[in-house]
This record gives C-alpha cells, structure tokens and sequence, in this order.
C-alpha cells in the first residue's frame, strides 16, 4: 500500500511501464539481427517466424528444425509472455469468446472473438484504458493506463489464431479472417505501435501472418493528422470513423476530441483517406435514446456522407453501467435508417454479439474490473 496524494490510497499498484522486447515486435530484418545478436545463424529467424505465425506454434519444444540451444536461447531473449490469461468468457452458443488479458505489469486488457458462418473477426485493445474521454464508452471511464506495444497487440490477435487452429472455438477449427481494433483504446494515439502490428498482420509469411489489408479495420474518434498520415502508408486498411453526430455542437460532448477537430475536418480527412487508398471509409454511429437519434440529425449526416464512398455502421447504444443513456426506441432506429436509405445512404445496424457477456461495444472495461 503506497500513499499517492492525501488521502488517495493505492493497493498494490502494479508498475506500469513498456512491454519487454518480443519477436513480434521487430519486422523480418531486426529479427535476423536479433538472432545474429545471440551469436545463432541468421536464418534461425525466419525457421521460428515461420513456427510462429505461419505454424501457430507457441511452444518451442514443437520446433523440431530448431536444435534445442537455439530455442532455449530465442525463448528466453525475444518471446517473453506478454499476455496472460485471466479469464476468458463465452456467448452465443461459444461463438463469441471474450478474453481478459494481464499484460506483464498488471495492466488489464480485453479481445472479443466473433465467428460468423462466413468470417471469423478479432476485435483487439491498442491501449490499456483511454484518454478520449467519450462519456458513453465504458473504456473511457477509467482514462488512460497506457500504451501497448505492437507485440502485445499482435498477441491478442494471435491468440485467438491458436484457439481457432486447435479447434477450441465452437465451429471447429478455423482461422481468423478480420481483426477490428475497435476493443479498448484509440489506436491513432498510439500510431507506431499500432502501425507495426498492423504491419505483422498482412505482411506474408514468414514475417507476418499474410492477411488481407482489407479485412483489418482501424477506427479512430477522428484524430486528423494521423487519419493523414495513415493514408499514406501504404496500407489500404478498412478506416472507421466514430462520428456520433452529425453537428459540433453535440458532437463535443459525444466525443470531447471533437473540440480539436470538429466535424467537418475530421470527415474532410476521411475523404480523403478513401481517395488515396481507394477504400471505402465507415462511418461508425451509436444510437442514444432521445440524444443524437432524430430523424433530422439523420438527415444532417445524409447531408455530410451523400455521394461519398461510404457505409454508415449503427451501433446501438449498449448503455455502460450507471450511464443514464441507453439505446434508441425500435421505432426510432427504423426511422433513423430509413431517413438514411431513403437519402441514397449505404447503411447496417450492427448486431450486438456479446452484449451478456460485457464484451460488445465500448464495454470493455478490464482496467476498471481488475
Ligand atoms: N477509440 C476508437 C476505437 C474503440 S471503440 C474509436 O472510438 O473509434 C469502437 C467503437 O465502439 C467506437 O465507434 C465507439 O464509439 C463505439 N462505442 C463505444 N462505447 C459504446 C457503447 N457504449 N455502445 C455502443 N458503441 C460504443
């Protein structure tokens, strides 16, 4: 027990600080380097990258063209446990898992897996908490805790990969075909990290796991130098916009960010985000009973996305504990999405997978649970 400030009493505050170096955090030339720094041949690095990603193998007494000495030695300086499994929780006939991870410090995160008949997606944590501060996200309530490394993002992906292989998710085995960093966090504040593990992702083996760039969805509250620099990364990721409002006025409460880059710079940088990459940009909208569900505010966001290359996602409030704002009325929602139809707007209310299990949208809340 520390004394913080007067009268603030910590228990066994956890210290926090950067994840240890891991495999997954360096690309295909730094681990050659790596393994040539532990005095092994060079090409060690692509034989374990390739039990790793390409393989699913976490365990290196399974790495049978990798003499002993060399696993030992690689095991020890380049893959330390980043996640531990806290527990994992699930739903819908054990199609939707939800698992809570301690991350080397103490820091508490969380990842949803979600298979569907046709897709199987990975909803992964950037950050441990958040600084955005959006009052109906449960991941912003407890603020930020800190930044994940790009190996403790890719991990949680990772992790589901091996459940999947292994046949340990309902549904028999499978592999993972999308992975949304919408779990906890902003991943554009925490842009290298994120850029890196998106990195791994669709890099081909045996760098990376060789996925489609297309099937990885970076949503951000709108942080607009970053949305600009991501467009010029050459990775043509899915780009979500978590917009909540079509006005300023209410969207400065919604998404107090929004006081830096308002509306109509952060969908200007959305535009152009879907130009150069030539991807179709989401806008992402939570339904809030009697807050921003009018049918005129649909009509004012019609008037912002009409003619672009857009899809508008609604995503029905799942109202956070204590939160006096819950989802719209059924009616409303049908008005809200027929306003938009009927305005020529490509548009889909989101389901609400792992809702009982506090693992649907801006539910994810471990640092405060822990
Ligand atoms: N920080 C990023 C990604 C994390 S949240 C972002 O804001 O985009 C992923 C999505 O869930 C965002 O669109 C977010 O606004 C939404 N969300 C947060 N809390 C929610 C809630 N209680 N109900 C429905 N959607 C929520």
């Amino acid at each position: 027990m520390t004394m913080q400030a007067p009268g603030e009493l910590v228990f066994d505050a956890p210290r926090r600080g950067k994840a240890p170096r891991h495999l997954m955090d360096l690309s295909g030339d730094e681990r050659k380097v790596a393994v040539v720094e532990l005095g092994l041949p060079a090409f060690r690095a692509d034989q374990v990258s390739r039990q790793w990603l390409g393989r699913l193998s976490d365990d290196p007494n399974e790495w049978s063209d990798v003499p002993a000495h060399a696993r030992e030695l690689i095991s020890g300086a380049l893959l330390p446990r980043l996640l531990t499994g806290v527990r994992t929780i699930d739903c819908d006939s054990g199609t939707t898992v939800k698992s809570v991870w301690r991350l080397h410090d103490g820091a508490l995160v969380e990842s949803v897996l979600m298979r569907y008949p046709e897709r199987v997606t990975v909803c992964i944590s950037s950050q441990a908490g958040c600084g955005m501060n959006c009052p109906f996200c449960a991941t912003g309530q407890a603020g930020l805790t800190r930044n994940l490394s790009t190996a403790e993002i890719v991990e949680q992906v990772l992790a589901g990969a091996r459940a999947l292989d292994r046949g340990e998710v309902a549904g028999g085995p499978g592999r993972v075909s999308n992975v949304v960093f919408m779990g906890m966090g902003e991943p554009l504040a925490n842009y290298s990290a994120v850029i890196g593990a998106v990195r791994r992702l669709v890099s081909p083996s045996p760098e990376g796991l060789g996925m489609s760039a297309r099937g990885v969805t970076v949503s951000t509250v709108g942080l607009v130098p970053r949305m600009q620099q991501l467009a010029g990364e050459g990775l043509p990721v899915t780009l979500a916009v978590s917009l909540h409002a079509p006005d300023d006025r209410l969207r400065d409460t919604l998404v107090p960010v929004n006081t830096r880059w308002p509306v109509q710079e952060v969908l200007d940088a959305a535009w152009e985000y879907g130009n150069r990459t030539g991807r179709r940009v989401s806008i992402e909208y939570a339904l809030i009973r009697e807050i921003n569900d009018q049918a005129w505010r649909a009509d004012l966001l019609a008037d912002l996305v009409e003619g672009q290359l857009v899809h508008v996602n609604l995503i029905p409030l799942n109202p956070t504990p204590g939160s006096v704002w819950t989802a719209s009325t059924p009616q409303d929602e049908r008005e809200f999405v027929a306003t938009l139809r009927r305005r020529g707007v490509q548009v889909t209310v989101r389901d609400t997978r792992g809702r009982d299990i506090d693992g649907a949208c801006g539910q994810l809340a471990a640092a405060n649970s822990g």
